[in-house]
């Protein structure tokens, strides 16, 4: 039903994507020593993103109520799981042993990968992200309508109601999705804009509830009219990228860390805040103890 990435292509896209991007290092502890430390700061709670009934905020789109917080500082770790599963499923194992509940985030139709991860890998993806599920964390889509849009020319709804329904059928109680930093639109948009990634190619602009702007997209022959459509009615409660949070803390680009370190974070969070630690699973292959 979905046609994927032309052939010609995919060389390219994969050394690009290949490359080891700037500043990247190593996690300067393991996975465990991080959670470790988490555990051991007074009232910290890890927290799903599933848990919550969303408020309409201002700064945030989605903010949860603050009795809903209150007494404890709240750690939200999210997982964007770009390249696999395999190191996912490790830290998902390894924090379960440990009683911490976390976020996975799929990505399933990257650019480069497409053909791999959702025709032969789809069956072993699906297995393990209930697996992931059934440990006790939460699962949602990491998504690249966009980039799926202008590289291949999936059409957005038809790509998101596809997924989504994938998902379900395979028995993820999908509840949220996180916005993937699309690596085909990147390469689409190189050599035409030449300053940062426009934010109007950012793929949460996709929906109604968190798009700032309605744009004209146009890339690659292509014309896309954002926002498309709603969370709502894909039964979708959030974005986790305008879920509320105080702190931040993520290892994008394999930089340890971006804004602040975890741990320094967790210790400033005052009584009802949020932490949101994102990570990369990829960058940890090595660095997860067992
Ligand atoms: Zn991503």
């Amino acid at each position: 039903m979905i046609e994927y990435l032309a052939k010609k292509n995919y060389k390219r896209l994969a050394s690009l994507i290949h490359k080891s991007p700037k500043g990247i290092s190593i996690p300067p502890q393991p996975y465990q020593w991080y959670l470790e430390q988490l555990q051991s700061i007074e009232n910290v709670r890890f927290c799903n993103y599933a848990h919550y009934e969303y408020l309409k905020g201002n700064k945030y789109r989605f903010q949860i109520k603050s009795e809903d917080l209150l007494g404890f500082r709240n750690v939200f770790i999210r997982h964007d799981v770009d390249h696999g599963p395999k190191s996912a499923l490790k830290m998902a194992k390894i924090e379960a042993e440990m009683d911490i509940t976390a976020n996975y985030y799929f990505l399933t139709t990257d650019s480069v990968y497409a053909t791999r991860y959702w025709k032969s890998k789809r069956d072993s993806f699906l297995k393990q992200m209930l697996e992931i599920q059934e440990m006790g964390h939460e699962v949602g889509l990491h998504y690249d309508f966009m980039g799926d849009y202008f590289s291949k020319g999936i059409p957005p709804y038809e790509n998101v109601k596809h997924l989504v329904h994938e998902f379900r059928e395979a028995g993820i109680k999908l509840s949220g999705c996180v916005s993937h930093g699309s690596s085909a639109t990147r390469w689409l948009l190189k050599g035409k804009q030449k300053a940062n990634f426009p934010k109007e190619f950012i793929n949460y602009n996709i929906w109604n509830e968190t798009s700032k702007f309605a744009s004209k997209l146009k890339l690659n022959k292509k014309t896309l009219n954002t926002p498309v459509f709603s969370l709502e009615s894909f039964g979708l409660k959030y974005e986790a990228y305008h879920v509320s949070r105080d702190l931040y803390s993520s290892d994008t680009g394999g930089v340890f860390w971006r804004i602040a370190d975890p741990i320094d974070q967790a210790k400033a969070l005052k009584d009802g805040q949020i932490l949101t630690i994102l990570t990369h699973p990829a960058w940890w292959k090595g660095h997860l103890k067992g």
